[in-house]
């Protein structure tokens, strides 16, 4: 790994710190020392020529206080000989020369001033010296020696020069001496700033440095040490946060795909292919509504540990969603292996689950697709793998289905209904179509069933079996729904004021639709904005609205509805979870048995039964009874028979736009009762 280089490091900074201070001392110290001798040996000079000045002031002290400057001249003459001096000048008590004698004759520029300071030394070639002349005790006069100090200028940088090559060379070899120590200090630190930047690059927090000091670098790498083991442990939490479930503690979602990613890079070897296989708890929403949360948790430990048991060669066993798991298998790309792990999950749960002291019975039903063949990616194979998991929910509990390529055509085109089906109010595309209901006691028509179509431009009548539960996956049922239900009071009400028979509407309301917020107080408000009164609204539900709710939940929404004076009725009875408790305890008007019942019933005598005993359960139940899909004449007489209350089906007429369907009705109640049987003919 390359490690960034500092253009500063610790190392350098510490060298640059070194020198600077080492050459700053040296300067200081060594101008300082050149400087103090220098001036020493001022004082000295000057001393030393102040003694000689004050023997010559004593030897010319008598001549002075008598003037006899022939004879100072003669005292004087001797100067010459005293090293340093250049000339020498005696002044009387008031200030006149009285002799002067030396090389240069310069006395009378210089005032008496005598100690030389520093900057003088430097600048100055001479300086004066000056002494009193004293006889008994009197001063008398002034001997001036003038004194040369150009050596003393040379001697301070002679003694300059020396200490500073003295220190100089000391202080390099304090520099030299300094460079294992600072390597001492800073080798600790590129260590762990080294150890830093591979950690922030590699992202590996097992690192663990040493130190054999026991200074300030030593604690760091100790805290260094310590921190990385923190983050260790919390690298490893989250870890386990971000790819395992914890409550089965299987792998998650994220690491499951991750696998199979991994696996599909590197197939090779005993296997070319992979099974992907996604299982899902059928009605797994009813353990946790009839035994509660903390049973329908275990379940799904159970679950885990059974599918685990069972996985066989496996790769992975994860948990993908609430009560959804998948597994890996490796196969060679036939499916057989694939299928046979299926087959063996699926069988292990024939056995009960025992669960406390619950014996619980469950299936689990599985969708899946062979890697590469079917899914070539990882995002593929999870949408197939959902697509295929749902075409088996559909077929039934505890079923199996592997992805086909038409699964995925289906896909393609809802996507595309879904787009066109946005606009499709807009543009006018949806129609409403009234199917009437036969009322079997009276011969007469008792009410319409509204029933949505969509005329899309292309394809023609698009069926609402189709297209309804795309607007409910995409958003749209809340909308439509909205403008069928206006739509169909509107026509209802319309009805009436034409003065006809007041009939009610029936609108189907899908479970998505009716638990939408507000659903309630939208009816009655459409009901106000008509004028039509409630009872002449029947709302149609089917079973699947009780799939993963409270029955107390949805007889609260039904009560509200009724409290409208709406009338409720079961639509396809027979087709989905069917419970009597919900019939027994739910507050519907009407029964609608689902065609399928009634289909060749007339000729089937098994169906007969059925169909008997459910209209015997709704009448006993104080619900009417809608016999739907009645084709035939057979169909329509057994009905009859079996004491059916209202009869609606291609036997008596097919839906039709509102314009058409009052002349159908007209034809229908123009006949006489035993004549509705030729109505199918
Ligand atoms: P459904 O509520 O059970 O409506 C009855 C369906 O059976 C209608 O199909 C009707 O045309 C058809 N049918 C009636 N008599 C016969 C017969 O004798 N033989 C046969 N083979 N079929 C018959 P349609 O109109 O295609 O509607 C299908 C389903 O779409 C409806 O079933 C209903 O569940 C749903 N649907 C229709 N309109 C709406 C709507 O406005 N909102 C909602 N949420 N769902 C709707
Ligand atoms: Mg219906
Ligand atoms: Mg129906």
């Amino acid at each position: 790994m390359q490690i960034k280089v500092l253009k500063m490091g610790v190392g350098r900074r510490i060298g640059v710190l070194v020198s600077t201070a080492v050459i700053a001392t040296v300067l200081c110290v060594s101008g300082l020392l050149a400087t103090y001798q220098a001036t020493q040996s001022a004082a000295q000079k000057r001393d030393a020529i102040e003694g000689t000045a004050y023997v010559f002031a004593s030897a010319v002290a008598d001549h002075v206080e008598y003037g006899q400057v022939h004879d100072i001249r003669t005292v004087l003459r001797s100067v010459d000989r005293v090293p340093g001096v250049i000339s020498a000048s005696v002044y009387d008590g008031k200030g006149s020369l009285l002799a002067t004698l030396g090389q240069r004759a310069i006395l009378k520029t210089r005032a008496v001033s005598s100690d030389p300071g520093f900057w003088e030394m430097m600048t100055a070639a001479t300086i004066p010296v000056s002494v009193g002349i004293v006889k008994s005790g009197q001063p008398v006069g002034t001997l001036v020696l003038i004194t040369d100090i150009s050596d003393l200028r040379s001697r301070f940088f002679k003694t300059l020069a020396v200490v500073l090559a003295a220190s100089l060379i000391a202080a390099a070899v304090g520099v030299l001496l300094s460079v294992p120590l600072q390597r001492r200090i800073t080798q600790p630190i590129r260590k762990l700033t080294s150890s830093m930047m591979q950690i922030k690059e590699n992202r590996e927090y097992d690192t663990n440095l040493r130190s054999e000091n026991e200074d300030e670098t030593g604690i760091m790498v100790e805290a260094f040490n310590s921190l990385m083991s923190d983050i260790r442990f919390r690298d490893q939490s989250l870890q386990k946060l971000a790819y395992f479930d914890p409550l089965t503690g299987l792998p998650n979602r994220t690491n499951f795909q991750r696998t199979l990613q991994q696996q599909l890079d590197g197939l090779t070897g005993g296997y070319d292919s992979l099974g992907v296989i996604l299982f899902n708890i059928d009605a797994f929403h009813t353990f946790n509504d009839a035994l509660g949360h903390s049973i329908g948790d275990a379940v799904l430990m159970n679950v885990a540990a059974v599918i685990k048991d069972n996985a066989g060669q496996a790769v992975m066993v994860a948990r993908v969603g609430g009560d959804e798991f998948a597994v890996i298998v490796p196969d060679n790309g036939t499916g057989a292996q694939t299928e046979a792990a299926i087959a063996r999950i699926q069988s292990a749960f024939y056995k009960a689950l025992v669960i406390l002291d619950l014996e619980l019975h469950l299936s689990i039903s599985a969708g899946a697709t062979i890697m590469p063949r079917d899914s070539r990616n990882v995002s593929d194979a999870f949408r197939h793998i959902d697509l295929a998991g749902n075409a088996a929910k559909r077929l039934g509990p505890g079923r199996a289905t592997f992805f086909t390529a038409d699964m995925d055509d289906v896909v393609k085109r809802d996507t595309e209904l879904g787009q066109a089906l946005r606009s499709a109010i807009s543009s006018n595309e949806l129609e409403v179509h009234y199917q009437p209901q036969y009322d079997v006691r009276s011969s007469r028509i008792a009410g319409f069933e509204a029933l949505l179509r969509w005329k899309h431009p292309q394809l023609g009548y698009v069926s609402p079996g189709l297209f309804i539960p795309i607007a409910e996956k995409g958003g749209l049922i809340g909308s439509i729904g909205d403008w069928i239900m206006e739509e169909s009071c509107r026509q209802a009400k319309a009805w009436i004021d034409a003065g006809g028979t007041p009939r009610p509407v029936a609108v189907n309301v899908s479970p998505a639709q009716m638990l939408q917020s507000g659903f309630v107080r939208k009816v009655g408000q459409c009901l106000e904005r008509t004028g039509l009164p409630g009872n002449m609204l029947c709302v149609e539900l089917t079973e699947s609205l009780f799939l993963g709710r409270s029955l107390s939940s949805v007889r609260a929404i039904l009560d509200e509805i009724h409290a409208l004076g709406v009338t409720l009725a079961l639509d396809d009875f027979g087709t989905g979870f069917s419970s009597l408790a919900y019939l027994s305890q739910l507050p519907f008007d009407k029964l609608k048995i689902d065609r399928s019942f009634v289909n060749g019933a007339h000729t089937a005598p098994r169906r007969r039964e059925i169909l008997r005993s459910i209209i015997v359960m709704a009448h006993s139940l104080k619900m009417e009874v809608v016999a739907e899909g009645a084709e035939d004449a057979g169909e329509i007489e057994l009905l009859k028979d079996l004491n059916a209350d209202q009869i609606q089906g291609f036997g008596i007429a097919r839906p039709e736009p509102a314009a058409t369907v009052t002349k159908t009705v007209a034809r229908i109640e123009s006949l006489r009762a035993g004549q509705t049987a030729s109505l199918a003919g």
